[in-house]
């Protein structure tokens, strides 16, 4: 492949930017919001599909293929990419958080993490350089370094080691990674909601240099304040001509407002996992489509959603379909809520472009104040 990563700002709002990202597998609108394809899927969805909604990357889970089917099984079939038949940019997390979430015995030492599978208690180890191994193997276009994160909340002494030891990991991945032409490998920012970890963190980071930056640590439970809070300041300490991605996030408003603060680029498993439980992300907020009142509904799930599941089918048979545990439940749901997201991305590039941010978040508050349609 030829081509070099690298990254655009475009137009400003505010501390909103909106650019592209160009990698050798083809650009990335930012700001972006990644569908997840943990176990090398979006769950009921094919790719094309999602590519349909808008999505232009997808991102992978580490710990997950590491452990089924295996980093050097996806290798031999040709990369995660071909393996999975998405040909475009795929972004893979480091394993770290996964690993400190999901495996039992974990064992946590300056080399790295040894844990049990949670599949069928095979013993593993993590270290930053068997990240960026497994992550070659897959192929990633976007590289994130292996680093630890401390579930909050947790005192400043024990985010403090926390980080300073992500600080020594990133320096680790950084050797490992090497020279690869047209992959990017990304540092990870902790310091947890700690205004000066968080800058010492920047600041060890950016000494190292990496292709861009996460804020990492949030969306573990410290709640939509004490995140915007971590917010308003953080993104200032990276540099301006990297991409920003804030890792796990999240709710439509949480993304909104990180876009307003700074942020490039989100993931989150929320409008899949959701989908496969009846919720439907809308204009007008959260519906659940459990909920008896759609039973006899004929009207779309959103009148302005050209999804699928809102072209074709009515509140009614969404109802119907999902109590009725029919996988095509899963798949309309899904799809209506990636494509409310791509949407969501869309209406804020533009704005960001136009230079109206303010009232583009306007109308989305708006929007979800008013609430849900009026039942039939
Ligand atoms: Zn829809």
């Amino acid at each position: 492949m030829d081509g070099k990563f690298g990254f655009t700002v475009q137009a400003r709002d505010g501390q909103a930017r909106q650019g592209v990202i160009s990698t050798p597998r083809g650009e990335i609108r930012t700001p972006a919001f990644m569908p997840v394809g943990t176990a090398a899927t979006v769950k009921a969805m094919m790719p094309e599909s999602v590519r349909a909604t808008g999505a232009d990357i997808l991102l992978g889970n580490t710990y997950h293929l590491m452990l089924r089917p295996t980093a050097e099984r996806i290798a031999a079939l040709g990369g995660l990419h071909r393996f999975m038949n998405w040909d475009r940019p795929i972004l893979t997390d480091s394993g770290g958080f996964q690993v400190m979430s999901l495996a039992s015995l974990r064992k946590l030492t300056e080399e790295g993490v040894r844990f049990s599978s949670h599949i069928d208690g095979s013993k593993h180890m993590l270290t930053p350089e068997r990240s960026m191994e497994i992550q070659r193997l897959l192929g990633s276009d976007i590289v994130m370094c292996f680093d630890e994160c401390p579930a909050l909340p947790a005192t400043d002494a024990v985010v403090a080691a926390s980080m300073q030891l992500s600080m020594r990991w990133a320096q680790r991945s950084r050797d490992a990674f090497g020279d690869r032409p047209g992959h990017a490998l990304f540092g990870i920012m902790q310091g947890g909601v700690n205004r000066d970890l968080r800058e010492e963190s920047a600041a060890a980071l950016t000494g190292i240099g990496f292709d861009g930056y996460a804020v990492g640590g949030l969306a573990v439970g410290e709640g939509q304040e004490a995140m915007f809070g971590v917010l308003d300041y953080a993104p200032g300490f990276l540099p301006e001509d990297r991409p920003r991605y804030l890792m796990g996030v999240g709710k439509p408003d949480d993304i909104v407002g990180a876009v307003e603060r700074g942020i490039d680029m989100m993931d989150c498993v929320l409008p899949s996992r959701s989908g496969r439980t009846g919720q439907g992300w809308t204009r007008g907020g959260q519906v659940n489509l459990r909920n008896a009142r759609h039973k006899d509904d004929p009207r779309p799930l959103d009148a302005e959603c050209a999804c699928p599941a809102c072209r074709s089918y009515s509140r009614s048979y969404l109802h119907h379909v999902i109590k009725a545990d029919e996988i095509i439940g899963s798949m309309l749901l899904t799809w209506h809520n990636l494509q409310y997201y791509q949407d969501l991305m869309d209406g804020l590039r533009g704005a960001v472009a136009a230079g109206r941010l303010a009232e583009f978040v306007a109308g989305f508050h708006a929007g979800r104040a008013a609430g849900d349609i009026e039942p039939v």
